[in-house]
């Protein structure tokens, strides 16, 4: 059987769910979205994502055209109709219907559209083995160009260091901002623990503002554990006791190797393992 797709202003079926080839979404990647979990029946941090997804089209000058309150009815809807209880939600703005130029503003009404799926996650093998991930040339956005903190659909940036990342047989990229400093992965944030203190760069190193981000600084405060946010070099990464990423899709995963470096004892570290059962046990509180 066949999704219920939120389009624009109702629910329709799958089938019938398409967009323009005229959309900007398509032409041009112009467009906003975000990727929310459903733990047990529950949206994970829905106020959280759709603000920042409000943020996100601010920046790029996207009328969404419904306000926030409407949007979250939509989104519990589209979640409701298809019978998700554990699942992900991926909730994406167009710029819409235009001409072939440029220009947003003669696109007349911004797309909305949501879907709500099961989630194929990583193995489970890899959060007890961990993985393996390299630095790769390209460098994250400039923030005078596409500010990385915009989750926007040009997502190109990203896949450029995720084929790097597959090309060396690697599960994930790591990017520096232009002047050096880690950045964040391709898809993830990045954390790492030196001498029993978590560090993270801090967002205008060149991330976007996640939410796992946060909810992990939030549950470490809680856990007394001390959290630093400041810039940190391929240096820091490599001597770090222990390495862990962040994500909606990926939870907390830890990293082990990194271009070629073992990370600490080789195996997912305690503050890794514990931030991700206290994760866990948050998102299905
Ligand atoms: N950075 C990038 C580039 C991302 O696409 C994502 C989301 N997959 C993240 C970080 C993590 O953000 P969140 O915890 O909000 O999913």
């Amino acid at each position: 059987m066949g999704l219920k797709i939120w389009l624009d202003d109702k629910l329709v079926n799958q089938e019938d769910a398409k967009v323009s080839v005229f959309d900007h979404g398509l032409l041009y990647g112009d467009g906003v979205f975000e990727g929310i979990r459903v733990y047990g029946g529950k949206i994970f941090e829905h106020d959280a994502h759709l603000e920042r997804l409000y943020k996100s089209a601010k920046v790029i000058r996207l009328t969404i055209p419904m306000d926030l309150p409407t949007l979250k009815k939509a989104v519990e809807e589209t979640v409701r109709a298809n019978q998700i209880t554990d699942g992900y939600i991926r909730l994406v703005v167009t710029r819409g219907v235009g001409d072939l130029g440029l220009n947003p503003f003669l696109c007349k009404r911004a797309c909305v559209i949501i879907i709500a799926d099961k989630i194929r996650l990583y193995p489970a093998e890899l959060y007890e083995k961990g993985l393996k991930v390299i630095s790769v040339p390209t460098i994250r956005n400039h923030p005078m160009s596409i500010p990385p903190q915009v989750k926007s659909l040009n997502y190109l940036n990203n896949i450029f260091a995720k084929i790097e990342a597959v090309d060396a047989g690697a599960s994930e990229a790591i990017l520096y901002s232009h002047d050096g400093y880690v950045a964040e992965a391709s898809g993830d944030n990045i954390f790492i623990v030196s001498e029993g203190t978590l560090y993270t760069p801090p967002v205008q190193a060149g991330s976007l503002d996640g939410i796992t981000r946060r909810v992990v600084i939030k549950l470490a405060r809680e856990e007394r554990i001390p959290i630093i946010e400041k810039n940190l070099t391929r240096f820091d990464l490599y001597t770090a006791d222990e390495f862990f990423l962040t994500g909606t899709a990926a939870e907390v995963i830890g990293v082990v190797e990194m271009d070629g470096r073992i990370i600490g004892d080789g195996k997912p570290g305690p503050i890794t393992r514990r931030l991700r059962e206290k994760f866990y046990a948050y998102a299905h509180a």
